[in-house]
């Protein structure tokens, strides 16, 4: 996926778990951990896609999550980053080759179900598969929005300051 993509994947997903959890952060902060959530693509500049789009990459960053007991707002930066990279690792899956999920234990490549719900005709709508599937009830797509916002809501249940 593109870099203006990721940024606004990010930038929008940090903004929704922000309002959602009612915490007060600055819109600029969310540019700049939208902006830093693009670091798995510096994997590109080493020639090695595997380096920074594995789940691995999450490790750091729920140490300095963990480590931030008494920084509260720091926890929150960590936590909106870890859904922004999340963001990032997943949209990256959406079509194309895929990433190594789970790099280095294995170089497999995974890329979401290249499959939709289709009706081109007055028949029942199909399943059907590939990656230019165009008006469905779903696709890849919708599944990668779906799989963000969720776990975005989800945590954002689990994480509310009400
Ligand atoms: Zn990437």
């Amino acid at each position: 996926m593109d870099t203006l993509y990721h940024f606004i994947f990010a930038l929008i997903g940090g903004y929704v778990f922000v309002k959602a959890t009612r915490y007060e952060i600055k819109f600029r902060v969310l540019v700049l951990l939208a902006l830093i959530s693009e670091f798995p693509d510096l994997s590109h500049l080493a020639g090695d896609l595997s380096l920074l789009h594995n789940i691995f990459v999450f490790i750091p960053l729920l140490g300095i999550y963990i480590h931030q007991r008494r920084k509260e707002n720091t926890k929150i930066y960590v936590v909106i980053l870890m859904l922004m990279v999340y963001g990032h690792l997943l949209s990256d899956m959406i079509f194309g080759m895929g990433i190594p999920l789970f790099y280095p234990l294995s170089d497999k490549m995974y890329l979401l179900p290249q499959i939709g719900l289709c009706m081109y005709d007055s028949t029942l709508p199909k399943i059907m598969y590939g990656p230019d599937l165009v008006e469905c009830f779903f696709t890849t797509h919708g599944l990668a929005l779906a799989l963000y916002f969720g776990v975005i809501g989800g945590l954002s249940v689990c994480l509310s300051r009400r």
